[in-house]
């Protein structure tokens, strides 16, 4: 009963899981802001948590250091299919500041787990981080659905 409810709800909305792998915290803060009122995030049906398991987005920021290559796989394998990963700023992609005078990262996040879509800046506005999450999110998750049901049949 639970996981039918639970179906319906990720039907007709995106739950988002923030993942911070190593960074400046400043994509963070942007990303926080889409929660005031300004932006206010919810009016599009996109609610955020920090839990994995409930997630179909799951926003990395940051430019992988070690600790958390394993984590970063880890939380990735909780979050249920069909899911989709939005790499936000320039961290996961490639290690920005952080790779320069011999930084210790393991930038580009996608070698360790898939990305679906990035945002590059540093940071990028809130409003990019909305329009990306808006415009791959449901397509995605909805392609992800059609074919772990047609794996089904
Ligand atoms: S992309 Fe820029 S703002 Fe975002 S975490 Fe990296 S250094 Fe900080």
């Amino acid at each position: 009963m639970l996981k039918k409810l639970k179906d319906i709800v990720r039907k007709s909305s995106i739950h988002v899981c923030i993942v911070n792998c190593g960074g400046c915290n400043g994509c963070d803060v942007e990303l926080v802001a889409l929660l005031s009122p300004r932006y206010d995030l919810e009016q599009y049906g996109i609610y955020v948590h920090n839990n994995p398991r409930e997630a179909d987005v799951l926003l990395v920021t940051g430019a992988v250091t070690e600790q958390w290559r394993d984590n970063l796989r880890r939380i990735y394998a909780k979050a249920p299919e069909p899911k989709i990963v939005v790499a936000v700023g320039n961290c996961p992609q490639s290690g920005d500041v952080f790779a320069q005078e011999g930084g210790r990262v393991l930038a580009p996040v996608s070698d360790f787990i898939p990305v679906d879509a990035a945002i590059p800046g540093c940071p990028p506005r809130p409003s990019e981080i909305l329009e990306a999450v808006l415009t791959v999110a449901p397509g995605a998750i909805a392609a992800k659905g059609r074919a772990q049901d047609a794996r089904k049949d």
